[in-house]
């Protein structure tokens, strides 16, 4: 097949044909800032003027056909959620309100979403496109990718991952999907960990990129049998982040 070659696969490690389309973000994530056209400005941090493509964020010669579907199903359940989430389709089992803002609690399978967004952290660490030059996990990528195949990443404190909105952020709708553009340096006491951003339209999705977290992760991340925690933080933390991507604000496309 002209398409594709033999290599080894970098999810099972098996010689196999390799597929030219790996999707490092889901494809069906970038249905929400497609037009009615099929077709999606990308936007680079800093500049807003960007290409308009069909298709983007994918890389190949990484996996084998095998290994891509197998993150296909909790993609499209995940994809779905958020979709929910933005329509505001789907009710919160619970809203808890405290001074850093409101949590969203919702009844869904917290370990699919996981898995998902770790497949596509550790899909973006491996990945030579530039877009993704960003996340660098070094020697620990191969940790996330063992911890994901021996289905051990519902860990605590294993790549913990939180999901924000940003939706009460200057009323910002904003049609935006960026892979990370900088890692935030998080310390605690002697321990450092990186924090990841992706930017998808109303969500923030947070990878704090460690494979043995040290500080107390009680209140951090998605976690196995409790509900699924979406936090919608005061301004402030939402504007720090997207600050550091976007220079100014009220330039980021709107839907
Ligand atoms: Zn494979």
């Amino acid at each position: 097949m002209a398409n594709s070659f033999l290599g080894r696969c970098k999810y099972c490690y098996q010689t196999k044909v390799l597929i030219k389309n790996t999707h490092i973000i889901p494809r069906c994530f970038q249905k929400f800032v497609k037009d009615d056209d099929n077709k999606m400005t990308m936007i680079t941090a800093g500049k807003n003027n960007g290409k308009e493509v069909y298709n983007a964020f994918w890389d190949s010669g990484l996996l084998c056909a095998d290994c891509d579907n197998s993150f296909s199903s909790d993609e499209n359940y995940t994809y779905q959620f958020f979709k929910q989430f933005r329509d505001q389709a789907i009710e919160p089992v619970n809203v808890v309100k405290d001074p850093h803002g409101i949590t969203f609690q919702y009844d869904i399978d917290t370990k699919r979403i996981k898995r998902c967004l770790l497949s596509i952290l550790w899909r973006m660490a491996i990945s030579k496109r530039s877009e993704f030059k960003n996340v660098d996990l070094g020697k620990i990528a191969v940790l996330l990718r063992d911890g994901l195949y021996n289905n051990t990443f519902m860990k605590d404190t294993f790549f913990p991952v939180s999901i924000l909105s940003s939706r009460n952020v200057n009323n910002l709708k904003a049609k935006v999907l960026s892979p990370p553009t900088l890692k935030v340096k998080f310390q605690h006491r002697f321990n450092y960990v990186y924090i990841y951003t992706l930017y998808l339209p109303d969500i923030v999705i947070l990878f704090y990129a460690s494979q043995q977290m040290k500080v107390n992760v009680q209140n951090i991340g998605i976690k196995e049998h409790v509900l699924l925690e979406v936090n919608q933080e005061n301004g402030e933390l939402m504007n720090e982040l997207l600050s550091g991507t976007f220079k100014n604000l009220n330039d980021v496309p709107r839907f």
